[in-house]
């Protein structure tokens, strides 16, 4: 009794002809050159380029907290 709706639609071949685009990775976004940061250093009180900072991996940005100038200052200090 029961009517079977056969809705056949020829189903067009699906034809793999172009695979787009290049192969997805999951790509980390680039992280800001530290050259091209600025960052106050606490210590000089002066706002300089990245790449005037060591690099500290504890910290955020990656960078040490004070100026390579103001680390070696404090170094010789202390060594004093
Ligand atoms: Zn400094």
């Amino acid at each position: 009794m029961a009517t079977t709706k056969k809705n056949t639609k020829s189903a067009t071949a699906t034809t793999s002809a172009s695979k787009t685009g290049a192969p997805k990775r999951t790509k980390k976004a680039p992280a800001k050159k530290k050259t091209e940061m600025k960052k106050y250093c606490g210590r000089c009180e002066r706002t300089r380029a990245g790449k005037f900072f060591g690099s500290n991996a504890c910290r955020k940005d990656g960078l040490a907290d004070w100026c390579k100038e103001c680390y070696g200052a404090w170094r010789k200090a202390r060594n004093a």
